[in-house]
């Protein structure tokens, strides 16, 4: 088993950018990876100043390119156990699937989120193309032509908000509200915004020449240009949960790891970062609080390093 500084698990934009944090602080870092970045279905990045829309696997590799020259160990793989090692300060005993095993003493969760989407027939064959979640991410693409916005039966308030949204970008935008009928205020503030609203359920999502067809109960079929859906976000491990750390059950990190201001979980040791802590960061969101987690990191290992120093010293 190798020794490591700082293990972290997930390898797209938080789980890089602190392993580059941490490298250029001279720290021995191993990061384990297993290629699910949540925005793999989709063809571009957007919205990440200094990068032309990249593929997310050309930002990734870009990323992982730039990490040669410091001690990080980039490795393969899908963590299963995190194992605390009873000593007086933190470490942690860290087993991939395919046998890997390192100690370290932290650990940085940037495991990244999964999106649960509509079930809807089509709508996750054209999930990350004409049928995408964020307008600050696929808005400006798709600006000034016609739009849906569909909503989750029963949690009618995401999808009109989103579709208030969605109302800077373009000034045809309809709401599905998934059978769920809206309030007088909801109705007044989309009419405003110059939102059209329509109740039928969806029943599925064909491709049409100028975008998709939204296909109601009745068969009639409404052309847009894209397709903004509401999803529901899961953590993508339970690494979180089964070492005991404090999960966020609601307000606007709900689903989120609990941290405190620089990253720190409930579990001493154990650091979270990116989306895994902060759901709706975009990419270069994800990867600043890395950044910020990561040095905060630094500075913890530093006063355990000082602190057997002194203790240590003649
Ligand atoms: C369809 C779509 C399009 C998007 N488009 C944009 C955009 O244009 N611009 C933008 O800014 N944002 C966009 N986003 C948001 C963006 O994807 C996220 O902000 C970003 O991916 C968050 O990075 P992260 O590192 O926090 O998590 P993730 O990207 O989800 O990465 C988590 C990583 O952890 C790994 N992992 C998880 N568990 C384990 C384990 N046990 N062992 C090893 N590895 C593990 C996964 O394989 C994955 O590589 C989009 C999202 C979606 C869904």
């Amino acid at each position: 088993m190798s020794d490591s500084d700082v293990v972290i698990v997930g390898g797209s934009m938080a789980g890089l950018q602190a392993a580059l944090t941490l490298g250029r602080a001279r720290r021995r870092v191993v990061l384990v990876d297993d290629g699910q970045p949540r925005n793999r279905p989709a063809r571009h990045v957007h919205n990440f100043l200094g990068q032309l829309a990249p593929t997310p696997a050309e930002l990734l590799a870009s990323a992982r390119s730039m990490l040669a020259p410091y001690d990080v160990t980039l490795v393969s793989d899908r963590v299963e156990s995190i194992q605390p090692v009873a000593d007086g300060v933190p470490r942690f005993k860290v087993s991939t699937r395919q046998g890997g095993q390192w100690s370290a003493r932290s650990i940085v969760l940037a495991t990244g989120l999964t999106d649960e989407l509509p079930q809807v027939p089509g709508i996750s064959q054209w999930w990350g193309d004409q049928v995408v979640a964020c307008p600050h991410c696929h808005g400006w693409e798709v600006r000034d032509q016609p739009l849906a916005q569909l909503a989750i039966r029963g949690l009618p308030a995401r999808g009109v908000q989103r579709a208030l949204l969605l109302s800077r970008w373009s000034n045809d935008v309809l709401l599905f509200t998934d059978g769920d009928e809206l309030g007088g205020e909801d109705l007044a503030r989309l009419a405003a915004a110059g939102v059209g609203v329509r109740t039928e359920r969806v029943r599925s999502v064909k491709q049409h020449a100028e975008g998709l067809d939204l296909v109601l109960a009745d068969g009639e079929a409404i052309v847009r240009r894209a397709v903004f859906v509401v999803t529901r976000q899961h953590q993508q491990s339970d690494l979180a949960a089964r070492l005991g750390c404090r999960l966020i059950s609601d307000g606007p990190n709900a689903g989120g790891v609990g941290i405190d201001a620089v990253g720190q979980t409930s579990v001493p040791g154990v650091w979270a970062a990116g989306t895994t802590a902060n759901p709706a960061l975009l990419a270069i969101g994800a990867a600043g609080h890395a950044s910020t987690v990561a040095i905060a990191i630094h500075a913890a290992l530093l006063d355990q390093d000082i602190d057997t120093a002194v203790r240590t010293y003649p």
